[in-house]
């Protein structure tokens, strides 16, 4: 049986079509503009599941309370001078400036979660990459502490 899609049958899946998820090598699951935006344009409103379980894929909105099932925003990759940050009252991901069409979009981490799922080193290009990335409230892992010695750090 052939079945035509009606042209504008509603898409259910997605209304975002500026933004795309990637997987890069390096990166693994990333998130890229397809369009290019201005300082402080609107990237993305997203919706989700909102409860008290720390996910892999989830981001904080406020204290025990976390998104999971989010269409892109939970793919986004950490950066030290990230291009983008999370309004976590409107749910809106906004741009921080000028972002080009193709580039990688980046939040801190940092600014929306107390703990991280998982600590992990950086090695984004920002010139202060803080080299070790946990939760704003939560201290550097044994490992951490390592990684951030041979990078010649002391914290
Ligand atoms: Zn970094």
């Amino acid at each position: 049986m052939f079945i035509k899609l009606r042209d504008d049958a509603p898409d259910t899946a997605s209304t975002n079509t500026r933004i795309a998820i990637y997987e890069r090598d390096d990166l693994g699951l990333c998130v890229l503009a397809l369009a290019a935006f201005a300082e402080g344009a609107v990237l993305d409103s997203f919706s989700g599941e909102i409860g008290p379980h720390l996910q892999q894929h989830s981001l904080q909105v406020r204290p025990g309370m976390h998104i999971s099932g989010t269409q892109f925003i939970g793919f986004l990759s950490h950066g030290c001078d990230p291009n983008c940050r999370l309004d976590m009252e409107r749910f809106e991901l906004v741009a921080l400036r000028d972002i080009a069409e193709g580039e990688l979009l980046t939040v801190d981490y940092a600014a929306t979660e107390d703990v991280l799922y998982r600590q992990f080193e950086c090695h984004c290009p920002a010139l202060m990459c803080r080299g070790w990335i946990t939760g704003r409230t939560e201290d550097v892992s044994e490992e951490g502490k390592s990684v951030l010695a041979a990078r010649g750090r002391h914290n």
